[in-house]
């Protein structure tokens, strides 16, 4: 019987500390965790928030009192635990974190054997056990043990090194400006961009969960102390991490940001140009210039919803190798098929020595497009309905009805009017070669939704 009450949001468990997330509250949904994977073998590790020795500690109670074993891997990024699960072969894991929420946030996130997050069955088992008060709580003297797992950033480091040409890299001597977001991001990356002969500045590199300097969200507006930096460093380029460092963002060497679908183009051209006719996962929210590309060099588009753990399942189920979201998210599946920061910015690198160009050039030989974002109240309860006729109104246009409507028009041209998740709104993301056509493009479909939304 499925419940109708809801834990588990797109990516885990979220809330405000001590509000909803309370000591307590991370025990008992820990104890249903534990049930869940039956006396398993759980890795556990946290990100930089104030609040993670609080929350392990009762995630770790609650999980060894259903008698699971924990093995503790400590402060590191999602990736880096992500790894760890699949690579010490334990039969689930969680991971304490709020990605890139505001400080006073935290989340739990519980992944499976392979490292990627459990899907949504799954979720709902642990929701009834939690609800129920069904978490089956073992015998004094069978409570799990608790274990160190003290080495998993450096097995981590040394994964991602095997998928980049070390050699090619460490000759061209490059410098490269990282900026953490005084979260996780900081106990990885430079230490193996150094490894990789770079040389390494590092700014919010320091961990401090209150996030002194920058939102952890890497927005172009949160950026601009690292767009500096690498202007003033004269670097290669910049990059730049959220909270747990599973998504980047790059600064190219002329200290421009360059948002996520433009440098996932850049790794999907070249991952294409070796692996002709391989399949690339990518969310419908995805740019134009990932379709570009994908079509001139041979490759295999499957779109789908928006959401990071919908691109890691579809990407398992089709034995996808690459994957990738407009926000960051880069999934290189031949590491793991989840998003990777470290991973991202070292294939980055790779192709950088690769073809001896600057990140600036090289994003400037992709077609250049213009997004234009804006959006139009409608109430939830009429949002299927507005779809509806919507979707009928654009019939002749062949929408792609994955999540919201896309339209991919003839003049290179697209936009997607998606109804909102968590407000009472639909968004409209027009993209163009023009930032006029682009403006003109929002501005003619949120009229079309205004009448239809006056017409009910
Ligand atoms: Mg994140």
């Amino acid at each position: 019987m499925e419940n109708t009450k809801r834990l588990f949001g797109t990516n885990g468990i979220r809330g405000v500390v001590n509000k909803e997330l309370t000591p307590e509250f991370a025990t008992n949904i820990a104890a249903a965790i534990g049930t869940f994977f039956n006396r398993g073998r759980i890795i556990l590790g946290y990100d930089g928030r104030v609040s993670n020795i609080m929350l392990a500690n009762a995630v770790t109670g609650g999980l060894v009192s259903t008698g699971c074993d924990v093995y503790n891997a400590g402060m590191a990024p999602t990736p880096c635990i992500q790894y760890a699960a699949k690579n010490h072969r334990m039969d689930g894991g969680v991971m304490i974190t709020a990605s890139h929420n505001p400080p006073e946030y935290n989340g739990i996130k519980v992944m499976a054997r392979d490292g990627v997050e459990i899907p949504r069955h799954q979720e709902v088992k642990i929701e009834n056990i939690f609800f129920e008060n069904k978490a089956k709580r073992v015998a004094w003297d069978s409570i799990g043990h608790v274990h160190d797992l003290p080495r998993v950033l450096y097995e981590y480091k040394e994964a991602v090194k095997k998928h980049v040409d070390i050699a090619a890299i460490r000759k061209e001597r490059y410098h490269i400006v990282v900026d953490a977001a005084n979260g996780v991001g900081g106990l990885v990356t430079p230490y193996l961009l150094r490894e990789l002969g770079c040389k390494v500045t590092t700014i919010n590199a320091n961990i401090d969960g209150t996030f002194p300097n920058r939102p952890p969200e890497p927005r172009p507006e949160n950026l601009q102390d690292l767009a500096t930096t690498v202007k003033v460093a004269e670097a290669d380029f910049g990059v730049a991490f959220d909270g747990d460092a599973d998504r980047s963002i790059f600064i190219d060497d002329k200290g421009e940001v360059q948002w996520g679908d433009r440098t996932f183009a850049l790794i999907e051209k070249d991952f294409l140009q070796t692996n002709r006719g391989e399949t690339i996962v990518t969310p419908i929210s995805s740019s134009r210039v990932v379709k570009d590309v994908g079509e001139k060099y041979g490759g295999k588009l499957v779109w789908t919803e928006v959401g990071s753990t919908i691109v890691s399942f579809t990407m398992k189920k089709l034995k996808a190798k690459l994957g990738g979201e407009e926000n960051g998210g880069v999934f290189y599946g031949p590491h793991q098929p989840v998003r990777d920061g470290a991973m991202t910015t070292a294939l980055i690198l790779n192709i950088k020595a690769k073809t001896g160009k600057q990140l600036s050039q090289l994003i400037g030989e992709m077609p250049l497009y213009y997004l234009e974002k804006d959006k139009v109240k409608c109430p939830n309860e009429q949002k299927a309905l507005v779809l509806k006729r919507l979707t009928a109104e654009v019939k002749h246009l062949s929408p792609e009805t994955i999540d919201g409507v896309k339209l991919w028009l003839p003049d290179k041209s697209s936009i997607l009017i998606r109804p909102s998740g968590t407000e009472p709104v639909y968004r409209f993301y027009g993209e163009a070669r023009t930032r006029e056509k682009a403006g003109k493009l929002v501005k003619e479909y949120k009229q079309k939704l205004h009448q239809i939304i006056a017409s009910l």
